[in-house]
């Protein structure tokens, strides 16, 4: 059976057991690929009855440690490994992959503001619906891991996009979890419209996606958290057989800790054209008026230096990496810890809004 959204289809068959490798092609017509399809690889491990997991990378193409951890479950995992299926798409944007870019190189879009898509909408919007209504529907679970890209660092964290729904919240906190990454930041109902998570969400997935490492980099502890989290998350919802992720290098989980990317958060902005010198390290806990990036003038030596300092306690969950910045540029994300009783409030509170 071809599955098929506008000009983006895929003759894989993701039902027989067994693995096997395909692809998604995109049609598009222009100088470069007027007589060609742009491939992405598609993957199906299907081993006994069990649910069916859907996992994701490249939805932006200069992010790549979850490229690589999803090549790796088609690479090491059997049919026998799993109990349901997993479908592996490790290239969602292949133009973007191809280009190591965030958006396409075809229309400038961004995969992740394009869901649930539009069928002719252009190629962007095409992939976004491609996905949504041919694969999140066939899944019980989505994962959708990501980077900092070319200009950023991230915590190594799960991401919990709340939905105001108060049992898929704590399906999702429960997700985060089992995922067992040092961090898990808290993201509001709507923060990003048109991203997977919504998409996935209103598909009916449980879902979960993650951030670790960026800066346009290969990171090796982002790499190896990141594939641990995936491997704990299936294992959790009972799609790997005994034994099968400790085999695969699975270490328990670690103690999660909750952080406030909604309303509690800080965004430290310039205001400035400048040169910035980073104070602080991705993931350090900083107190309220602790300077966290100090600019210079480009122009002038005599200006005088400008620290940018915490508005409120907490740990620094996101940095610009790039050394020069300009007005509007944020610099750098403080979030607030949220022990268990305040995120119990804050899921408390997105079901009420
Ligand atoms: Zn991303």
């Amino acid at each position: 059976m071809t599955l098929r959204f506008g000009s983006v289809s895929s003759d894989l068959d993701l039902d027989a057991r067994g693995r096997r490798a395909g692809q998604f092609g995109l049609t598009h017509s222009s100088d470069r690929h007027a007589f060609s399809t742009i491939r992405a690889p598609l993957g199906v491990i299907r081993g006994d009855d069990g649910p069916t997991a859907l996992v994701c990378a490249g939805n932006h193409g200069d992010e790549y440690e979850g490229q690589i951890i999803v090549r790796r479950l088609f690479e090491r995992l059997a049919p026998e490994d799993v109990s349901g299926r997993l479908i592996l798409a490790p290239a969602l944007n292949m133009p973007s992959v191809e280009a190591a870019t965030r958006l396409s190189p075809l229309d400038g879009g961004n995969l992740n503001r394009s869901f649930p898509g539009l069928p002719f909408g252009g190629p962007t919007c095409e992939i976004a619906g491609f996905v949504a209504t041919q694969l999140m529907p066939l899944a019980d679970l989505a994962v959708d891991l990501h980077s900092g890209g070319t200009g950023t660092e991230y915590l190594d964290a799960a991401y919990l996009c709340l939905t105001g729904i108060s049992a898929r919240d704590a399906q999702t906190r429960g997700l985060a979890l089992a995922m067992g990454l040092p961090f898990a930041m808290v993201v509001p109902p709507g923060d990003t419209p048109g991203d997977f998570d919504s998409a996935a969400h209103d598909a009916g997935c449980a879902m979960l996606s993650c951030e670790s490492g960026g800066e346009g980099k290969v990171s090796r502890r982002a790499l190896e958290a990141g594939w641990q989290g995936v491997l704990r998350v299936l294992a959790d919802q009972g799609m790997l057989a005994d034994g099968v992720a400790e085999r695969m290098g699975a270490t328990p989980a670690q103690q999660t800790r909750f952080l406030d990317l909604g309303a509690g958060a800080a965004h430290l902005t310039s205001d400035h054209h400048a040169l910035a010198e980073p104070l602080v390290r991705i993931g350090q806990t900083v107190e309220t008026g602790q300077p966290v990036t100090r600019l210079r003038d480009l122009h002038r030596l005599d200006a005088g230096v400008l620290d940018l300092i915490a508005p409120c306690d907490g740990v620094v969950a996101i940095r610009r990496s790039t050394g020069i910045v300009a007005p509007g540029d944020h610099l750098a994300v403080i979030t607030p810890e949220l022990d268990a009783r305040s995120l119990d409030a804050l899921l408390n509170q997105a079901c009420a809004a």
